[in-house]
């Protein structure tokens, strides 16, 4: 036959799933499923977005250059060493295209976020992947799987789907048992939740010429629609993300509407506390369901990875959720087939999905 072939590595791909925002029937649906801001984004980076409709004929500035300098006063980082992306995933994977190929290997730690999977095969290296620690990144596991085909290492902290975060002098351990010949990828997508934002990280990235920190807009900055993203350092590997990226791959709205969110301080600590507070909220109210076989992951996230070990499982809960208008995430594809994320929202959706999964536990009990 005469008709065109995928490349094997390609073929072998499963293709990023993303969080629904109907249910199986078409219904719109309440969306916990995405690990998006409930509180929307700041006005002034809407408003920023919007001023950019005059101009839209105008190519963006190839180099985010003002969004670029936001960045470094903002994190007191050389905004020279930091290059823009089309989310972080695309930065993500240009890091795996630049420094890993066939017979290669790139690391990442089982449930750890499924975009690493997917950049990985696309530069046709070899995929290995770390046994977890309690849903976590266990270091000495990952350690033991470094040879000298290992190019990168993906770690998310805090961790996408189960929340897990490793501490700094874990990630310290860490870096300084890789060759240095490795990238270190320290993807940093919920940082801003964390109570110090982890300057740890690009301590780490300003002190070493193999590590790098991706961060996005899409997460604490409700900015997801725009895709933007942002990778930080040592200027030889933004050189080889440079070479490799698209060349206006962050829109003129989006780059000015990172740039206004960014300066939007207040709004980046409400989002933070109000998941702060919801978070243990719903932990105190999955405690009391432990009775069902409910166990939460502790998460450093905007979301909270809960275990069904009882009678009612992840699968009847995440049917029955969408049933009552609720969409969360099960993820069975990633070998979380026993739980579901979910993301913390406004105050009535955390009451109101709260409620229903007690009455779905109750009819299933
Ligand atoms: C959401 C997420 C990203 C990517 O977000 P972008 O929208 O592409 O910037 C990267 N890593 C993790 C762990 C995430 O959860």
């Amino acid at each position: 036959m005469n008709t065109p072939i995928a490349k094997p590595w390609i073929e072998a791909i499963s293709a990023y799933t993303p969080g629904k925002a109907k249910s199986d029937d078409g219904r719109v649906l309440i969306k916990l499923s995405a690990n998006e801001n409930p509180l929307g984004c700041s006005p002034a980076a809407a408003t920023a977005l919007v001023d950019k409709s005059t101009s839209l004929a105008r190519y963006p500035d190839p180099a985010c250059t003002a969004l670029r300098e936001a960045l470094g006063a903002a994190y007191e980082i050389d905004s020279d060493q930091i290059v823009c992306g089309t989310g972080s995933d695309e930065l993500l994977n240009l890091i795996a295209m630049g420094y890993a190929g066939a017979g290669d290997d790139i690391i990442y730690v089982r449930y750890g976020f499924s975009v690493y999977d997917i950049a990985a095969r696309k530069a046709a290296a070899n995929v290995i992947v770390a046994p977890d620690k309690d849903y976590g990144t266990d270091v000495d596991a990952l350690l033991a799987l470094v040879t000298d085909k290992t190019r990168v290492v993906f770690v998310a902290n805090p961790n996408n789907p189960t929340g897990t975060y490793t501490d700094d002098a874990e990630i310290a351990r860490l870096h300084a048992g890789l060759p240095g010949n490795c990238v270190l990828v320290l993807d940093q997508a919920y940082g801003e939740y964390l109570e110090d934002d982890g300057p740890a990280a690009l301590e780490l990235a300003r002190r070493h010429d193999n590590v790098l920190i991706t961060r996005t807009f899409s997460k604490i900055y409700g900015l997801a629609a725009e895709r933007i993203g942002w990778c930080y350092g040592h200027a030889g590997l933004i050189a080889t993300l440079n070479r490799v990226r698209a060349p206006f791959n962050v829109t003129a709205a989006g780059q000015a509407a990172a740039i206004a969110a960014l300066a939007d301080t207040d709004f980046v600590t409400r989002s933070r506390q109000h998941n702060a507070i919801w978070r243990d909220w719903m932990v105190t109210e999955f405690a009391a369901l432990s009775n069902h076989g409910l166990k939460v992951i502790p998460s450093w996230g905007n979301f909270l990875m809960v275990l069904f070990e009882g009678t009612c499982s992840a699968e009847t809960a995440y049917h029955a959720l969408m049933a009552e208008g609720y969409i969360v995430r099960w993820l069975p594809g990633q070998g979380l087939g026993n739980g579901l994320r979910i993301t913390i929202g406004t105050e009535d959706e955390n009451r109101g999905v709260m409620s229903a999964l007690r009455q779905i536990l109750d009819a299933n009990a």
